[in-house]
């Protein structure tokens, strides 16, 4: 687990980015901190490194984005969802058994759902900081190949 320092919107973007040359079909990631933190803006880096050139913005409302490319990127926004179940009834498990790489927005209220195996970013502000700067926490849950690679 590392937790690195961002100052600026583009510098989280660049981290997602770092992480989306990691990543393979089926992966897993997931986004947790409050609303503004930048959760859109490291997807964004996500998509950028899958060679997706698409303005991203957060499915608030459609809860899931397609992105085609090379490896199709889905990119979950389950703020508006209130369980598991009604993540299952729009056909996740499908999503999850696709070869596409998934990204998840407010994961924490679909933890029960994840699989064994996924990257575990948290973002948050610190107010004892400059009002730009952010804290992102990427844990590799069950990956222990990723993680030596993204430590490497
Ligand atoms: P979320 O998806 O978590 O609600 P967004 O990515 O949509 O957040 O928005 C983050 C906002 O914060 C953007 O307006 C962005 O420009 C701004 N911002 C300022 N500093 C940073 C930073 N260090 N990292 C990410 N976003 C930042
Ligand atoms: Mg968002």
């Amino acid at each position: 687990m590392k937790t690195i320092k961002t100052l600026n919107v583009k510098e989280t973007i660049d981290v997602g980015f770092k992480l989306g040359k990691l990543l393979k079909r089926g992966d897993v990631v997931t986004l947790n901190g409050d609303l503004g933190v930048g959760k859109t803006a490291f997807t964004s880096g996500i998509a950028k490194a899958l060679g997706i050139e698409d303005y991203i913005t957060s499915p608030t409302f459609t809860i899931v984005n397609e992105y085609d490319s090379d490896i199709p990127l889905y990119h979950f926004d389950v703020y508006r969802i209130s369980d598991s179940e009604e993540l299952y009834n729009i056909g996740f498990e499908d999503y999850l058994s696709s070869q596409g790489i998934i990204v998840i927005e407010w994961a924490d209220i679909v933890r029960d759902i994840l699989p064994k195996s996924f990257v575990k970013v948290l973002l948050e502000k610190n107010i004892t900081m400059h009002e730009d700067a952010r804290l992102i926490t990427i844990e590799f849950i069950g990956d222990k190949s990723k993680e030596m690679r993204w430590n490497a």
